[in-house]
């Protein structure tokens, strides 16, 4: 746990391999009244059926939101195990996620073989279109930028401060750059460091480029 309701599933420091199963993301689990919600996915049907498993187990309530942070699909492909209606993003990353999404299936499934059996990138059907949406009474600031890649969603948690940053934070390592936009990212971000959050931004982490983009 790394601040009050919000627990940190940390990725292996690694590149997506058969060994980690390609989770090598850091997702977000954040309780609220309602049911936690999760910020990212993981890579596979069967880590979104692990998390929520996990989510289950801390709270006590099955998955309420799942927000998608960006289209790289070691975040979003283990929407798989999620009801759409649940799965949310903005409308350039749904729009994205339907034209390029199911096109990475064939490169995860080169990478990580048997992991991926049965996933099936599901396109998220609730439209993240205001600043702020409120899940069982906790607020969550919708952050819309770009420059790691076309649409990313930072989001801001404002019971603790916390900023989930996805990989437009990488710490300790070289940032993936496959969808870059380099000044817009830096342009990115200023506003993020801007935003004033008390608890410390989770990210990417490690020393090591950790998204698949291709
Ligand atoms: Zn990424």
């Amino acid at each position: 746990m790394v601040g009050d309701g919000l627990w940190l599933i940390r990725g292996a420091d690694a590149p997506i391999a058969r060994d980690n199963g390609g989770a090598i993301a850091n997702i977000a689990l954040i309780a609220t009244d309602a049911g936690p919600v999760l910020i990212d996915a993981g890579p596979s049907l069967r880590y979104g059926e692990a998390l929520q498993a996990l989510a289950k187990t801390l709270t006590g309530k099955p998955v309420a939101r799942v927000y998608l942070t960006h289209l790289h699909p070691d975040h979003s492909y283990g929407d798989a195990a999620f009801a759409p209606a649940i799965v949310a993003a903005t409308p350039g990353l749904i729009a994205t996620l339907t034209r390029d999404g199911p096109g990475f299936a064939d490169g995860m499934y080169r990478l990580l073989g048997d992991w991926m059996r049965g996933t099936e990138l599901r396109i998220p059907a609730h439209v993240v279109s205001s600043p702020q949406e409120v899940v069982g009474g906790r607020t969550f600031r919708m952050l819309p930028l770009s420059g790691h890649s076309a649409d990313d969603l930072a989001i801001l948690d404002e019971a603790t401060g916390t900023l989930v940053a996805g990989d437009l934070v990488f710490h300790d390592r070289a940032p993936s750059t496959p969808h870059a936009d380099l000044s817009t990212w830096r342009r990115s971000l200023d506003t993020l460091k801007g935003l004033g959050h008390r608890a410390p931004a989770i990210g990417s982490t490690g020393s090591t480029p950790r998204c698949a983009g291709r």
